[in-house]
């Protein structure tokens, strides 16, 4: 064993290249730091915000109203960001041209 390896595992036998070896459920998840615009429901691109419909209470672009319902929205990150007053302006966001490699929602 090589000493930068702290903690880890061996395999105990060859293991074939995309080989599920662990399903484990999220403790969280959410959209990359690096992405365009994206429904926080569904998680698809808005292209545009005039295809959105902005959350009514966070703000965020959604793609529906049962978008802005999805539970995992509406009851954690959305009442998270009501609780501490944060409210985004959709409109101010960039929905094309927007690097990849960085975040730049806003122009
Ligand atoms: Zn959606
Ligand atoms: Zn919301």
């Amino acid at each position: 064993m090589h000493p930068s390896l702290r903690s880890h595992m061996i395999a105990a036998r060859d293991i074939r290249p995309g080989e599920v070896i662990l399903r484990e459920r999220p403790l969280t998840f959410g959209p990359s730091d690096h992405t365009r615009p994206l429904c926080l429901g569904c998680y698809k691109t808005i292209e545009s915000f005039d295809e959105s419909l902005a959350c009514r209470d966070c703000g965020f672009p959604m793609c529906s109203l049962e978008c802005q319902t999805v539970p995992e929205h509406r009851d954690f990150e959305c009442q998270a960001m009501k609780k501490n007053g944060y409210r985004v302006n959709a409109a101010k966001f960039k929905y094309n041209g927007c690097r990849k490699d960085r975040m730049d929602f806003y122009d």
